[in-house]
């Protein structure tokens, strides 16, 4: 789950890492009164969206008066801002921050994410703070510089000592910055985060280190025990279809292509999208309905995935080992004639009560398409969505 920064601001604000004095609101009125509130002389306005890249985008504006701070609040509000992470039709900004404008002397980049292969946490920084963290690793990763933390000593003072000087704190700065990344590295810790990003973190004239910058991403399964964070979810930043999958406990994520997908179990569902496209095709979600699916939780996994306008042809892959092949044949079936299937549908299931689930399929009179491999399914599924077109 994503947050909005002036929230991930409140957060780093509560272990006392330095960031600007600012004033969320919703809508123009309430932007100037809070320049007004904040004196000036400098502000900055600043987009709401849960999504980087927002200054290139124009939602990032520097204003010298409080005509200006009125005249970009009203261009941002409402407008729908695109930038490289909320694909072209952008997202619609309902929310601004309103900001004293920093003195920046110099921008630098840090974070904290969990790193799967030494199964640590890793604080990582680089001199190159301001532009995207990728760029930065494609073109210099020598300029990125990480330290894998022990959790029984927590980040130490050393460590974060040597990480602020190599990416380039000047001394008489240090003891801030080595806050910045304790504070920063606790409050990962302590929310149960997947990310927490400080980009930029910056150097200012008086030698001061602030977060100009928070960008937070916590782990879904871990929020049951963090109400505080889950009270910041703000749903009008997430897609409908993967809301209303995650009421009915279904992993659902739309992608851009025209085949949707419905698969039980993770790794067979990456699978499936794998050789989907090894055949030249394209996934329009991946979809796990998880192992204890219901006839109704097939039928609301076909509701969703048909909600999208762009899928062509649907490809159910299921391997019955607790789920049984019957109770998600008589799902399909039911599913299918509940929301009046009109595309191509193709199936292929292996393993418990296998036979009584094709069986079943056979048997229902509907158009279904069956396969025996995954390669089979695969070809299938992509030949019935470019007959389609
Ligand atoms: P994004 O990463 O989405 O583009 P940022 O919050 O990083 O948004 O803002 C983009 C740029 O705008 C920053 O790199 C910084 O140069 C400038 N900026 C942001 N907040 C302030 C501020 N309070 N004062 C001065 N400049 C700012
Ligand atoms: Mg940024």
């Amino acid at each position: 789950m994503k947050i909005h920064e002036y929230q991930g601001k409140e957060i780093l604000r509560r272990y006392h890492v330095a960031v600007p004095r600012g004033i969320p609101c919703f809508s123009v009125d309430e932007a100037v009164s809070a320049a007004g509130k904040l004196g000036g002389p400098v502000w900055v306005v600043k987009a709401q969206i849960h999504a980087g890249g927002r200054g290139k985008g124009g939602g990032v504006k520097v204003a010298k008066s409080l005509d200006e701070v009125k005249t970009y609040a009203n261009q941002i509000m409402g407008m729908q801002l695109v930038t490289h992470q909320t694909g072209s039709s952008g997202q619609k900004v309902r929310r601004l921050l309103i900001e004293e404008g920093a003195d920046i002397q110099k921008e630098l980049y840090v974070a904290v994410v969990t790193d799967r292969v030494s199964q640590k946490v890793c604080v990582m920084g680089s001199s190159e703070g301001g532009m995207d963290i990728e760029e930065v690793a494609a073109s210099h990763p020598e300029k990125i510089h990480k330290v894998f933390v022990d959790p029984a000593t927590g980040l130490t003072d050393a460590d974060a000592d040597a990480l602020a000087s190599k990416i380039g704190v000047p001394a008489a700065s240090i003891p801030q910055a080595r806050a910045v990344l304790q504070g920063l590295y606790q409050a990962f810790w302590d929310t149960d985060a997947a990310l927490a990003e400080i980009n930029p973190l910056i150097l200012t004239g008086d030698g001061k280190v602030i977060a100009l910058d928070a960008k937070w991403n916590f782990d879904s399964n871990a929020l049951f025990r963090h109400p505080e964070i889950l009270e910041m979810r703000d749903l009008d930043e997430e897609d409908p279809a993967e809301i209303e999958a995650s009421k009915f406990d279904l992993a659902y994520i739309q992608l851009d292509g025209n085949i949707g997908c419905l698969v039980n179990g993770a790794g067979l569902a990456m699978a499936t999208m794998d050789t989907i496209k090894l055949f030249g095709g394209e996934p329009a979600n991946f979809l796990d309905v998880g192992g204890g699916a219901t006839t109704e939780k097939v039928t609301e996994a076909f509701k969703i995935m048909l909600s999208n306008p762009k899928v062509e042809a649907i490809l159910v892959n299921i391997f019955g080992g607790i789920m049984r092949c019957d109770v998600i044949a008589e799902g399909v079936v039911s599913a299918s004639r509940a929301v009046g299937l009109k595309v191509p549908l193709v199936v292929r299931m292996k393993g418990t009560n296998e036979d009584l689930g094709k069986k079943i399929l056979a048997d229902s009179g509907l158009p279904i398409i069956s396969a025996n491999t995954m390669a089979e399914a695969a070809e299938r599924v992509v030949a019935a969505a470019a007959g389609k077109r």
